[in-house]
């Protein structure tokens, strides 16, 4: 039988751990915020290989249709109202355990390699994929002005660097895990500030 896939979580968050306001993110103008998202989620471990992203419907509605599926990657949509379809870049699943089905399947059959498989979102999604323990990395980019946010991510990741059952890893490991010499400094696009950060869970 094939092990149980790994997922890595993938959010940009406030201090309060603020994700959404409105159905579209709280911030705007965060390119090179929306560039990593985009390196690191297409960097495939090895040739021949697709990552998957894995979104709640929500989040696939709040992506502007140009924009999708996400190029490069393989798209999973989970949703209970919309029909079930499948074409090469986007499936739509009806529950996350469908997903992970999916995503094994996959790995034996098809022509291109499962790759790494991400949960981009959003808070539901986020909060169901924390009860896998499969579920084991969450990339954090934490944003450090305040926005109002209506949705927020299901864990508080403290800036001690430990809380709720998750430690932050150090820049070694984040870039390993990557792929990529992540920047360690404060970054700063169009007055907001953030950093880049990997939590990885404690047991
Ligand atoms: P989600 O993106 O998690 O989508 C929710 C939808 O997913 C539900 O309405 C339902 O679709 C489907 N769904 C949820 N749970 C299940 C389940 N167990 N089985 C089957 N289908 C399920 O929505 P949220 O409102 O939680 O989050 C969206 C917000 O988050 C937006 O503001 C977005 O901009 C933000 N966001 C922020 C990110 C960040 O990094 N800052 C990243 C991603 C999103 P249906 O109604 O079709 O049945």
């Amino acid at each position: 039988t094939m092990p149980l896939p790994e997922l890595t979580l993938i959010v940009a968050a406030t201090s309060k751990m603020g994700i959404g306001l409105r159905s579209t993110l709280p911030w705007t103008g965060l390119k090179k915020e929306m560039a990593y998202f985009a390196r690191v989620t297409k960097r495939a471990p090895s040739p021949g290989s697709t990552n998957t992203v894995i979104m709640g419907r929500k989040t696939w509605d709040s992506i502007p249709p140009r924009f999708r599926p996400l190029k490069d990657r393989r798209n999973v949509i989970i949703s209970r109202s919309l029909e079930q379809t499948t074409s090469a870049e986007s499936q739509i699943v009806g529950s996350l355990p469908e997903a992970l089905n999916l995503l094994s399947q996959q790995s034996t059959a098809s022509d291109s390699k499962t790759g790494k498989a991400f949960i981009i979102g959003g808070a539901q999604i986020y909060e169901a994929a924390l009860e896998l323990k499969q579920a084991r990395r969450i990339l954090l980019t934490r944003i450090l002005s305040d926005f109002e946010c209506d949705t927020t991510f299901p864990v508080v990741l403290p800036e001690s660097g430990e809380g709720n059952g998750w430690q932050r890893k150090g820049k070694a490991e984040l870039d390993a895990w990557v792929g990529e010499t992540v920047a360690e400094e404060i970054q700063e696009e169009t007055g907001t500030k953030y950093v880049f950060e990997m939590w990885e869970r404690l047991d």
